[in-house]
């Protein structure tokens, strides 16, 4: 079942899904949707690749329709949306960077006017830069990951909120790298470590608005981010991928999609503040 990865990189973030070798499979074609979404609305930022679209593809499967953020991957945005209303729901893909606060806020009313209104949110879009040593890390490159993946996940949260009500779901795309930390990804961890004190926190302040707060903590998975992010540093990285996890492998985006699907429905109702650890066996705490 190990994916034959070959060597490979791609010279720079975000990533493309078309040079990817093997392509990444988003959703098992047995896949069945039993409508645990239907007539929801969600938007998922980093939505065109990777874990965003498995997210995607499986909303709209499960019945939701759905706005994908995305920063300027446009070919991966149109194919993301091409799958979603193969689904037979609506798809709408708005490109910009939410590590602007204005963005997020037009995005997120962009979506309400399209949609017809907002029950989910997925914050996933990511940003992951490697160094072996700390003072190698410049100023803007440490900056950039807060600015995504901190600040991203708060300003499109915020813009949110106020459509959100009894019923809905935040979901939070972290990383097992908040848990067992990575040596080479210090600046990057320190954000997947923060978007858990970001969950658990507003998962407490809303526990009585019956909106839930829950994350995805993904162990190494084959999406775009990976010949983006080791790639650059070390094609040979990026073949050994998920070699050191329990199951010695890596994780197709199609094995999270359902991660995503549980926390945004009923079927979790009486599930908040807490972590899914989707990543080929690793024990870690939380
Ligand atoms: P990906 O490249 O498919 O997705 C990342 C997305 O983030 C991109 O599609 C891009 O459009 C978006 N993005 C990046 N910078 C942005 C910006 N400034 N504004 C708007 N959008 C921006 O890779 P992925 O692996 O699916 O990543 C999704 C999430 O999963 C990330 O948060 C990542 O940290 C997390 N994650 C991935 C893995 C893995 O092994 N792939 C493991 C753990 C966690
Ligand atoms: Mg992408």
């Amino acid at each position: 079942m190990a994916l034959a990865i070959p060597p490979q990189s791609q010279d720079h973030q975000p990533g493309v899904e078309k040079v990817m070798r093997p392509l990444a499979v988003h959703i098992r074609p047995d896949y069945k949707g039993s409508g645990k979404l239907e007539g929801k609305k969600a938007l998922i930022t980093g939505g065109d690749s990777g874990i965003g679209r498995a997210a995607a593809l499986h909303f709209a499967r499960e019945g939701a329709d759905v706005s994908i953020l995305y920063l300027d991957e446009h070919e991966d945005a149109k194919e993301t949306v091409r799958l979603i209303e193969a689904e037979g729901r609506k798809a709408l893909a708005i490109a910009g960077d939410v590590a602007s606060s204005s963005f997020c806020n037009d995005a997120v009313a962009e979506t309400v006017k399209t949609l017809g209104g907002l029950d989910i949110i997925v914050n996933n879009a990511g940003v992951q830069y490697v160094s072996e040593d700390l003072t190698d890390i410049t100023d803007d490159v440490w900056q950039r990951h807060m600015d995504v993946n901190i600040n991203g996940y708060f300003y499109i949260t915020r813009a949110a909120l106020s459509y959100l009500k009894n019923g809905s779901a935040i979901i939070s795309t972290s990383s097992i790298n908040a848990f067992a930390g990575n040596k080479s990804l210090v600046a990057y961890s320190t954000t997947k470590a923060a978007e858990m004190g970001f969950t658990r926190a507003l998962a407490l302040q809303l526990a009585d608005k019956g909106i839930r707060v829950n994350a995805v903590a993904p162990g190494p998975v084959w999406t775009p981010l990976q010949p983006a992010s080791w790639g650059p540093v070390d094609p040979q990285a990026v073949a050994e991928l998920g070699s050191d996890t329990p199951m010695g492998r890596c994780g197709e985006p199609a094995e999270l999609g359902p991660a995503y699907v549980y926390l945004a429905s009923a079927d979790s109702s009486f599930v908040t503040g807490q972590t899914l650890h989707v990543n080929g066996g690793k024990i870690v705490n939380g």
